[in-house]
């Protein structure tokens, strides 16, 4: 008989996790709404995903994102300067999540894993986990629904670092070549713009990391679609020329109602396995490895560690699922979950003057613009580059 698997929450760690884990094991998803109410909801990140991210969709065969426009560089502008574009080695795409949610739980539901519509509670563990050989928490950042110890050394922060102010437009040209544009104003914070597919055609999502209480933190109280288009306008035309100068006024607006989204993160590392009534839980993606969005990790990380927890299951689908296994699991994903994370909190702080100089030396060399495109898609790099290590 197969060993069988709960997946609590289908977001981007557990949907990868059920393609990849249903033909060897018998999967259940537990899950809060419909795919419909996804699509028609609001939007819920930016979900940039770099190529190692989608290699591995196409390993599992999620459904392709080819659609989407395909982000060939990263473009670093200090305030009104633009600084340079790097290249990145593949291409990287964001789809709305209300599309890659709504269309893979819909294509798994017709592939045969059962999905139970449920909110999981927190007293429901004790019968999940008996009636599972193994549960998993993938309840993204609402969870997580075990007591996960919190890894102090990676956990430096009690407070968000940034405001997450996000909008997806429709009236503003992307940048050339196609890429993701990032403009830091020093002390205020950083606008991403990302090109973009939903479901009413390609967008440029406007994304705000505001400082908190800073200059760019101006949404506070905004409660309407019509009012949160007006404030980006107007921070639009004070603080981000380069922006404004390829807005057509008239086509400019949210792509639809549910299209923006203001949030925060305060970021929080935890050991990602448990033993609870002797048996083994495990966490995968936000729920034990929740990071401030500012280097666009999330979406990545929660796919490279569904795949390490995959792996580690198959590595040991003939033994007990026990401590050793989640030990097992923790081991893999440690050294580059360190790397993302130091790497991540240290940008949400002032750069390290080392960090200025490569960014100033990326600005004459492309070969050392391409080496800062590339740290968004192989976080060690990053990590090297900040705190002066060989890349693991
Ligand atoms: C503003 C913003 C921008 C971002 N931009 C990027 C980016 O560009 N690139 C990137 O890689 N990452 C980005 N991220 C992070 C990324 O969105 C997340 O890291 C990623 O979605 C995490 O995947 P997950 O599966 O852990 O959680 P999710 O994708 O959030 O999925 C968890 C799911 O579980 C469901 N759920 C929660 N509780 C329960 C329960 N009790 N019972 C049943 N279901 C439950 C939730 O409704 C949700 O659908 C961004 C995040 C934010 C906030």
């Amino acid at each position: 008989m197969k060993k069988r698997i709960g997946i609590i929450g289908s977001g981007v760690a557990g949907l990868q996790l059920a393609y990849s884990l249903k033909n060897e094991f018998d999967v259940t998803v537990l899950h809060h709404e419909d795919p419909e109410d996804i699509r028609q909801g609001r939007v819920r990140s930016t979900q940039v995903h770099f190529h190692p991210a989608l290699d591995r969709a196409q390993r599992f065969q999620m459904p392709d994102m080819d659609a989407a426009p395909s982000i060939q560089t990263i473009h670093v502008s200090l305030g009104p300067q633009k600084l340079f574009v790097g290249q990145l080695t593949g291409p990287a795409r964001s789809v709305d999540q209300r599309l890659t949610f709504s269309a893979g739980m819909a294509d798994l539901s017709q592939q045969g894993v059962p999905f139970r519509k449920a909110r999981v509670q927190a007293h429901e563990i004790d019968a999940l986990a008996e009636a599972f050989d193994l549960l998993i928490d993938a309840t993204g950042k609402a969870g997580p629904l075990l007591p996960f110890p919190v890894e102090k050394e990676l956990t430096p922060f009690q407070t968000p670092q940034r405001k997450c102010i996000v909008g997806y437009f429709t009236g503003v040209s992307p940048v050339e070549p196609t890429g993701v544009s990032i403009t830091i104003i020093p002390g205020a914070g950083e606008m991403f713009e990302i090109p973009a597919l939903t479901e009413n055609g390609p967008v440029t999502i406007l994304f705000i990391e505001a400082v908190p209480d800073g200059p760019l933190d101006a949404f506070k109280g905004i409660k309407t679609a019509e009012a949160f288009e007006e404030r980006m306008r107007t921070i639009v035309e004070d603080s981000f020329p380069g922006i404004a100068g390829r807005i057509q006024p008239d086509a400019f607006g949210l792509v639809d109602e549910g299209a923006y989204l203001q949030t925060a993160v305060t970021p929080v590392i935890r050991k990602p396995y448990v033993i609870h009534n002797s048996k083994l839980i495990v966490g995968c993606g936000d729920s034990v490895f929740l990071a401030d969005p500012i280097t666009g990790q999330g979406c990545n990380t929660a796919s490279y560690c569904a795949e390490q927890l995959l792996e580690t299951l198959l590595a040991s689908k003939e033994s007990p699922w026990d401590e050793q296994v989640g030990m097992a699991y923790w081991s893999r994903v440690r050294p580059y979950l360190t790397a993302v994370t130091e790497w991540t909190n240290a940008m949400t702080g002032p750069l390290p003057e080392h960090v200025v100089h490569i960014l100033m030396q990326a600005a004459s060399s492309q070969e050392a613009a391409n080496q800062v495109a590339h740290w968004f898609e192989n976080p060690p790099a990053a990590h090297a580059a900040f705190f002066n290590k060989q890349p693991s």
